[in-house]
This record gives structure tokens, sequence and C-alpha cells, in this order.
């Protein structure tokens, strides 16, 4: 299927071809020819689909059709202002031959005044995250009674965030006689509920299965025994020649922060992205990655969503996602448009339940992998006595277990054998190992602040959250 059978006006098409494109991908097949009809959408399509396009192509087609401006004709909504900044720069990409089209993005941590002077100016389409355009709604009167249609991009996640009260004094602000595109991971649940009051009579379509499944992402996992393990695993890793971009994600800034400097210690040209920093610096550090000068970006879960930077080739989960679903996200980065990736996340021991629900969701085992010389410390089992081959037949892993003279393994520089004397002394995981080095339930993890900077609490039913700080 060609691009031009889609019905799109030809600059469009025209522009599409220029960026390389042979033909749709499926959601673009599905989602841009019912959304030039003008009704509403619900659409779950994973990441990395190309979901982007199938909203904004048919956008710039209703803009291209009638030159009547001045006030905002598109409003798109995103959960992060990344998110927002990709969007509004793809409208360049595929508006680039629609003569005076403006576009504005409405994030928080920029000047609010330059935005206002921006709306003034006239804006045919704006792009916001929702508390940002709130500000707007409330102390300039930016004028929504103009827009044509409202895009709610990952959908899912700004109700996560929280934004649900925010999304719904918006639209109320829209004219009922506009189209909504709503695109999710998932049209089920609060979703579901948030669809069924600002849609009408919305044609559902769903491409999306679990990411992993479709895409060529090769899962891996590594067993730590603690925090400086973890460390030198990931030194390991960096090391890997097929390594291009690697995109690390911690638990929480400061660990962001810490783990960040002390790679560029290493002569690593690595940088950190997380919510406490303003919005200049996020947006240079993201531009660094995006032009290669960045090898390795050590994030919180604020770049888990929509970042679309062709070279990561891995992504390394240095702590676990809390969610399974941010798992899936996260690894998402890497993959993208049909290319390979890496995943790889570092895990405790203690992680198993969090692995098994991950691997439940995805319905994908991940390989347990190996480092020689790095080897996790073997922990005998209580059910059955597997310990002299620690994980071999377990249920995490069980797949394609690698040993260490595997393709992976041998794509590793060698580390040297450093196993934590203690351990080795006291003998495997001795009761006093396990107080001293493995977190126990209700200890406070030292050198982790926590998502709000307080130190985190290790429980052992991990709830969810607060999301919107990260
Ligand atoms: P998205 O899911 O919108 O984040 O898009 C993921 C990536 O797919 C982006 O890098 C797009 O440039 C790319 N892409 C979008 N549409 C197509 C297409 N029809 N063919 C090839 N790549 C595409």
């Amino acid at each position: 299927m060609a691009f031009a059978k889609l019905g799109l006006h030809s600059q469009l098409v025209k522009a599409v071809s220029a960026a390389g494109y042979a033909g749709p991908t499926p959601v673009q097949e599905r989602a841009i020819p019912a959304a030039l009809t003008r009704g509403d959408l619900l659409v779950s399509s994973h990441t990395g689909s190309g979901k982007t396009a199938a909203f904004m192509l048919p956008c710039l087609h209703r803009l291209a059709e009638s030159t009547a401006g001045g006030v905002p004709r598109v409003l798109v909504l995103t959960p992060t202002r990344e998110l927002a900044l990709q969007v509004a720069t793809t409208v360049e990409t595929y508006g680039k031959f629609l003569k005076g089209l403006r576009t504005v993005s409405i994030v928080g941590g920029v000047p609010f005044f330059r935005q206002q002077q921006l709306l003034r100016r006239g804006a045919d389409f704006v792009v916001a995250t929702p508390g940002r355009l709130l500000d707007h709604l409330r102390r300039s009167g930016i004028d929504l009674s103009g827009v044509e249609t409202l895009v709610l991009d990952e959908a899912d996640r700004m109700l996560d965030m929280g934004f649900i009260d925010d999304i719904a004094l918006i639209v109320a602000r829209t004219p009922s006689t506009r189209q909504t595109l709503l695109f999710s991971a998932t049209l089920d649940g609060v979703v579901g509920g948030l669809a069924s009051r600002i849609t009408r009579q919305a044609q559902r379509i769903e491409i999306a299965q679990v990411p992993g499944r479709a895409s060529k992402i090769d899962q891996r996992l590594y067993f730590a025994d603690d925090l400086a393990h973890k460390s030198r695993l990931l030194d390991a890793l960096l090391r890997d020649e097929s390594l291009g971009q690697a995109l690390i994600f911690t638990a929480t800034k400061r660990s962001a922060d810490e783990l960040s400097t002390r790679l560029r210690n290493r002569g690593i040209a690595a940088d950190a992205l997380h919510g406490d920093m303003n919005q200049s610096s996020r947006n240079r550090t993201l531009q660094a990655l995006r032009h290669g000068r960045l090898r390795v970006l050590v994030a919180t879960d604020i770049a888990a969503r929509g970042l679309d930077v062709p070279g990561i080739s891995h992504v390394i989960n240095f702590d676990l996602p809390r969610q399974a679903d941010d798992y899936v996200h996260r690894i998402g980065r890497t993959g993208r448009a049909g290319r390979d990736g890496v995943a790889i996340s570092l895990a405790a021991h203690r992680d198993k339940p969090l692995i098994r629900d991950i691997e439940r969701y995805t319905a994908q085992p991940i390989a347990v992998d190996r480092i020689p010389g790095l080897e996790p410390t073997p922990r005998p089992s209580r059910s059955d006595n597997r310990s002299a081959r620690p994980y071999a037949g377990s249920r995490v892993g069980c797949a394609t277990n690698r040993a260490p003279g595997s393709t992976a393994a041998r794509r590793m520089a060698p580390a040297a054998p450093v196993r934590s004397r203690e351990a080795t002394e006291a003998g495997p995981l001795s009761a006093d190992f396990r107080r001293r080095f493995l977190p126990q339930a209700g200890d406070a993890v030292p050198g982790h602040a926590g998502r709000e900077g307080g130190s985190r609490r290790v429980t052992s039913h991990p709830h969810r959250p607060p999301r919107r700080s990260r």
C-alpha cells in the first residue's frame, strides 16, 4: 500500500516520501483514512509503530485543505515536555511543504510570557502538556474555540500522571463539534472511561500487541548481588562493541545524576535527564543525544515514553521499573522503526517476582545472561537442589540461558573476576551476607533518593509511586 492511496494531500505524500518511508505502517494504514472522514478515533498502538504520523498527517491534511487561521485549529496533548517537543518537530517534518504553517509548543519549564507572545501572533498547531496549557487557559485566556482536531497522545500515561482533571478542563474549552483522536497503549479501564466522555461514536482501532512481541528487541537479564556488582556489570556492558548509544534507566533522579557523573569520570560521554532539570538543560541534553555527542543518557522514567532517537541501540534498566507496562515503554526506546535493539535489565534476586510480572505481561521470557568473571553469587534454592547450576531451568530466563561462551557473552570485553570478598569468604548467601548486602523489607536503600528526594524504602509489595515528578 502506498501513502498516495490513503487520500492524503499531495504535499503530505511528498513529505513522507522525502522522509524515506516506503509505505504506511499498519497503524497509519488504518488510522489515516479513518481520521480523514473526520470521525472520532480510539487507537491503541504500541510505541515505535509510527503513531505520530498516524494522527499528524490527517491533522495537517485538514490544515492544508483550508487556510482559515489565527486561532489554534489542531491541539495535541502529550504527557511529557520531551514528547511535546518531539511531536512539534514532526509537525515541521511532515508539514514542511505547507506554506505559513505556525506551530507553537506549550510546555512547562520555558518562559510563559514568550509562549503568550507566540500564541498572540497566531498558531495553527499547538502541541502542549496539560499543566502548562491549563495555566495559559487561566492566565492568558488562550482561545481554544477554533480547535477542529484534538489529539490525546499517550492518553494512558497522561491519566497515570494525574492529568485527568486538567484534561477535562481543557476539553471543555474546545468546541463540541471537534474531532477527537485518542491514542493510548490501552483503551481499557480509566482510559476507556475518559474516551467515552470525550468522544462520539468513535471508531476503535486496535493494532496493539505488546511491543516486545512484534519487535526485534533482544531482551537480556543479568543478576547482581549488590550495587557495586551492578556497576561492574554496567561497565562491562558498556564495553560491548555493538553498542551505539545507550539509554540507562534508574529509579530516582539522584541515582541518574550519580551514575552519569560516575560514567563521565570514566571517560564516557554521558549525561542525565530527569524532572529536576530545567527545560533548557533537558532540551540541550536531548539534542546532544540526537546529534551523537552523548553515548549514554542516564534517565528516570521521564524518558520512557515517546522518545525517538534512532541511535539508541541499547536500553539498560540499571534499576528495574516498578510496573510491567513501564518496562515495555522503556525498552521501546530501542529497536525503533524496525531496527534491532537490545534491552538489558540488571536485577537483584529479590526482583524475581517483578521479572515474572514483566514476562507474563509481555508473554516472553527474558533470557538470563552472564559475563565471565561477573557471575552472581550462587543462591541455594529452598524448593530444589539446583544451587550448583544457578538459574538454569529456573522460571526466569528458562528459554535461552546464555552460557559464558555464547555469542552475547563473547561480545563483551573480558571483565576482571571481581566477586565480592565478603560473599566468597562467608560462603554463598550466609545470613550475614544477606543482612549486610541485600536490602530487607522495611530497609531504606542507601544511595537511592526517593522520587521526591527522600530515601526509598524496600517493601515486599512495591506500590505504584506518584508519577508527576520525574
Ligand atoms: P512513532 O511511533 O510515531 O514514535 O514513530 C517511530 C518511528 O517510526 C519514527 O522514527 C518515525 O520517523 C518512523 N516512521 C513513522 N512512519 C513510518 C513509515 N511509514 N515508515 C518508516 N518509518 C516510519
